[in-house]
């Protein structure tokens, strides 16, 4: 199973949407207007994306974002699938995904793109606390995700789910909770977005009106960090964290507030890579004042963090005058070789026997 193919993206900005769920402003995070692209549209601009793959081997698939795919007319669906279909018969590509809403996924939908040469389907999960879901206006259940994923992965589907850090009503505590309901329905992969307020959408009114405070930039890392790491442990992939950015997307414009970072995958990342260390030190040990950690050279950023920041947390939690971080190219990736021979693992594997949640 590869789900991570080059894609080839088609955005349909709300398209197929029953409304506006209070965080979303999808012509601020695609930087295109609301559109139902036709043939020629989407699939123009997928074509010159496509040139971009060069020489790159390995599967590739168009992918349909940024609006509720099922929600489409049927016609509307039936057209854009033949039109991705016809490509892929040319051997432009490999497959389709798409996302959609977890309330999309019933007999109907699942026979109409049955014959289509669909890969993986990615829900907007976004939470799975009800009341979570509520507040931030999604109109589905967590039950919907539930029963949704069952149904795609009875079919044969790779399944990915998306959620999102910040919603209003969401706490740590919440956060964890969907983290582990959502490992539990074994996804082929998750995505991670921390919850930003764009201009246009409700949660920016609710911010004028000191109804929504945004997390800040170090609560969403650290937060998300917590996710990434619980996760990968359990050997589920996360293959993004934070938005791309966009024209659209940036503070001067599409943005009214949030914890909007550029490069917000990597500070999770060496925020992963400080908690290992952390973790294996222990607090109250008699420390040296000096301390060396070695690391794969393609590992080193992550350990030094943005500005080494990491290292200067290191030296103001445990006192250490020096924190010293060693290339070794003999180690492999997200391991760390800590003084004396100590080899700690960053996402150390956890024997998950998942309790079944549902
Ligand atoms: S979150 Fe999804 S369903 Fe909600 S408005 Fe945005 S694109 Fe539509």
């Amino acid at each position: 199973m590869n789900c991570r193919p080059f894609i080839v993206p088609v955005f349909i900005p709300h398209a197929g949407c029953p409304h506006r769920c209070v965080f979303c402003n999808q012509e601020v995070v695609t930087s295109q207007p609301e559109m139902h692209p036709g043939p020629e549209g989407g699939f123009a601009t997928a074509d010159e994306f496509l040139r971009f793959r060069g020489r790159r081997q390995g599967p590739a698939q168009i992918a349909f974002y940024g609006g509720n795919f099922l929600g489409l007319p049927t016609e509307r669906i039936r057209c854009l699938l033949t039109t991705a279909t016809a490509w892929i018969n040319e051997r432009k590509l490999d497959g389709i995904r798409f996302s959609t809403r977890p309330d999309t996924i019933d007999s109907h939908s699942l026979d109409l793109i049955n014959s289509f040469p669909i890969k993986c389907v990615e829900l907007g999960v976004q939470s799975m606390d009800d009341d979570v879901l509520q507040q931030s206006r999604r109109g589905h259940t967590a039950t919907d995700t539930v029963v949704a994923v069952r149904r795609l992965q009875a079919r044969g589907y790779d399944v990915g789910l998306q959620l999102m850090v910040g919603l209003p009503g969401d706490d740590e505590a919440r956060m964890m909770e969907t983290g582990r309901r959502i490992a539990s329905l074994n996804p082929a992969f998750v995505r991670i977005y921390p919850t930003l307020v764009l201009e246009g959408s409700l949660l920016a009114t609710w911010f004028r009106e000191d109804r929504y405070r945004p997390l800040s930039l170090n609560e969403a890392v650290d937060l998300s960090m917590k996710l990434y790491r619980f996760f990968r442990q359990r050997g589920i992939p996360v293959i993004r964290t934070g938005l791309q950015p966009s024209e659209g997307l940036n503070l001067d414009s599409g943005m009214v507030a949030g914890p909007f970072h550029p490069a917000f995958g990597q500070l999770v990342q060496s925020a992963c890579y400080l908690e290992a260390v952390r973790g294996a030190l222990g607090r109250g040990d008699r420390l040296p004042d000096t301390i060396e950690l070695r690391v794969h050279p393609s590992s080193s950023s992550h350990l030094r963090g943005q500005g080494n920041a990491n290292l200067a947390a290191l030296r103001r939690e445990f006192g250490f005058l020096n924190v010293r971080v060693m290339p070794d190219s003999t180690l492999i990736d997200e391991v760390i070789a800590l003084p004396e021979g100590k080899m700690i693992r960053v996402y150390e594997p956890i024997d998950a026997d998942f309790i079944d949640l549902f």
